[in-house]
């Protein structure tokens, strides 16, 4: 008798190629992307870097001045400060991944357009399906716009949210949603700057209660 059983087969390049190597396919497409009008005026697009392995992923808003000048995501003055964030949640680039919703930027770093998150997010979701990340920190306000309407949880603005954990599942893996404020908020606004520092406290024991690096 034919037993049939409910297995869930990953696509096929899922289950041949390494996930640096699947990251590297995602990258290149976004290299040569035209879907929206953003290559006209971007220098380089930012896919976004870090380890392929790791379980815990970063996601920002979009590539500002120096993330398009370098194609590397937080490269600049907020970037400088996401790197003491990790180090006071005893992370380091080395083992997180850290992307943006949007690859390019947006002209003089304007806000995302919905039409631009709509047609870019569909690279986001496919490093989020390779990487499958235990944690997803997302910065700001339209990151965790996004993560949050992709599990259907209500979104009033980060304030709300921001230093809590949301135990879900993403994109078939299960997966804690972990919202702060974007980095750059703490140059304009010291206060910020607390607020992210204790978020980042916050993260630190998440990590290290579920044993994850
Ligand atoms: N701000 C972002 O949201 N992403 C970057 O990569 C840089 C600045």
């Amino acid at each position: 008798m034919l037993i049939s059983r409910k297995t869930k087969k990953k696509p096929l390049e899922m289950r041949f190629l390494s996930k640096k190597e699947l990251l590297g396919t995602i990258a290149a497409e976004i290299v040569v992307c035209r879907k929206c009008e953003l290559w006209k005026t971007r220098k380089n697009p930012v896919p976004g870097e870090g380890n392929p392995k790791s379980q815990i992923m970063l996601i920002g808003e979009a590539p500002g001045y120096w993330e398009d000048i370098k194609g590397k995501p937080f490269v600049g003055a907020a970037g400088k400060f996401l790197d003491t964030l990790l180090s006071e949640a005893g992370l380091s680039r080395e083992n997180v991944f850290i992307g943006n919703v949007l690859k390019c930027r947006p002209p003089k770093n304007r806000e995302p357009s919905s039409d631009e998150i709509e047609t870019c997010t569909p690279y986001l979701n496919r490093q989020i399906q390779v990487i499958q990340p235990k944690i997803i920190v997302t910065l700001g306000n339209h990151s965790t716009a996004y993560i949050f309407s992709k599990v259907a949880l209500p979104f009033k603005s980060i304030t709300h949210v921001h230093g809590k954990s949301y135990e879900t599942s993403i994109l078939g893996s299960n997966v804690i949603v972990f919202p702060t404020f974007h980095p750059a908020a703490a140059l304009y606004h010291p206060k910020y700057k607390e607020q992210l520092i204790s978020d980042f406290h916050a993260l630190k024991n998440k990590h290290v209660e579920k044993g994850l690096s």
